[in-house]
């Protein structure tokens, strides 16, 4: 059944429904694109359809997209069920390529955020034309990098920009693929409050057995919208098989989500008092780490007179344990306590030297 076209500006311009994208990692055939997407659609759950044209992979000589080909199949499946459909782009020819098929928005994936000569050449290929682009995070987790490639497309006079927070890459990232660092795209918004931000919980996640948890997270952390793969038969898909779920179980996972309000007037007054509490619990913090460090300089003035190393191993492994027993006593988890104090203990080597 046709729908009405779902308007992709208007969204950006206010996203206050959640948006739900979804289609495979790769475009692979007609009919696995058709057969994806006719059942996406059956939903009314998935606003926008996405599909990989050209992949960018990690390695030659696998399957690199369908590229061109792919196009027309997208446009015209996009007829039949109304669902606008996007894809992503890397160069200036995959950018006019898409214009001439009509493309509805546009993404431009980790990789590419991450060379500002290439995001570059993007924005200056799509200058004066408002296309909605969605903006992956770069792998690496860099804050400027991001804000930066929004700037550039801004510029261009692109006003319908929108960040996909994919997660970033790290030697521990287990059990996720991408690490999610969700203070990252916290920070972005704090920045640019201007800009919605979906989490594309597939490559977050990089298997299906915690997509539910993390989509729910992602939910929990006010995102405007979730970006999920989804492919007719996941263990034959050419590329990502193992986090790519079926539209069926697309709709289980949509369905079994709590779908928070970001404000309501009874809970204002409540919220504000815990936060009067939370601003004054900061403030101690601040006085008491100001105090701290005034005394770190003092033990770095007596260590330079009787020519004393300024990092004691024995010391800090000392107050690093003793602290973590603390914490945990008072149910605070190790690592907040490990991060928290090896900062501490960074600026105070600093003060000293
Ligand atoms: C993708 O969305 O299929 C993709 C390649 O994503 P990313 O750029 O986040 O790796
Ligand atoms: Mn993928």
């Amino acid at each position: 059944m046709k729908k009405e076209n779902f308007d992709i500006k208007k969204w950006i311009e206010n996203p206050d429904e959640l948006l739900v994208i979804a289609g495979p990692c790769s475009v692979e055939s007609r009919d696995q694109f058709f057969v994806t997407a006719r059942k996406l659609s059956d939903s009314h759950q998935v606003k926008i359809l996405r599909g990989g044209i050209w992949k960018p992979r990690t390695r030659p000589n696998g399957f690199e997209g369908i590229g061109e080909e792919g196009l027309p199949w997208m446009r015209e499946i996009s007829k039949e069920t109304g669902l606008p459909f996007m894809t992503e782009v890397a160069t200036p020819e995959h950018v006019e390529l898409a214009l001439r098929y009509n493309i509805d928005a546009l993404w431009i994936g980790a990789r590419t955020v991450a060379n500002p000569f290439s995001v570059q050449q993007l924005a200056d290929a799509l200058s004066g034309i408002d296309i909605p682009v969605f903006v992956k995070n770069p792998i690496a987790p860099d804050v400027k990098l991001w804000l930066g490639a929004f700037e550039r497309l801004s510029s261009s006079g692109l006003n319908h920009l929108v960040a996909i927070h994919r997660g970033f890459q790290d030697v521990n990232a287990a059990p996720y693929r991408n690490k999610p660092r969700w203070e990252i795209p916290i920070e972005l918004h704090r920045q640019n409050k201007n800009i919605p931000i979906i989490t594309d919980i597939s490559h977050i996640c990089g298997c299906r057995d915690i997509l539910q948890q993390t989509a729910q997270k992602a939910l929990d952390l006010a995102t405007n919208g979730l970006m999920i793969e989804t492919h007719c038969n996941p263990q034959t898909a050419l590329t990502d098989a193992e986090q790519q779920i079926t539209p069926y179980e697309l709709k289980s996972l949509l369905d079994n989500l709590v779908i928070h309000k970001t404000r309501s007037t009874n809970t204002d007054f409540l919220l504000q008092e815990l936060r009067n509490q939370i601003d004054n619990i900061d403030d101690e913090l601040i006085r008491l780490l100001a105090r701290r460090s005034e005394i770190s300089s003092k033990i770095g003035i007596i260590k330079k007179e009787h020519n004393l190393t300024v990092l004691q191993l024995d010391r800090w492994n000392s107050i690093l344990s003793s602290h973590i027993e603390k914490g945990k006593i008072l149910g605070l988890k190790e690592e907040l306590i490990k991060d928290i104090f090896e900062i501490i203990h960074k600026d105070s080597i600093d003060r000293q030297l």
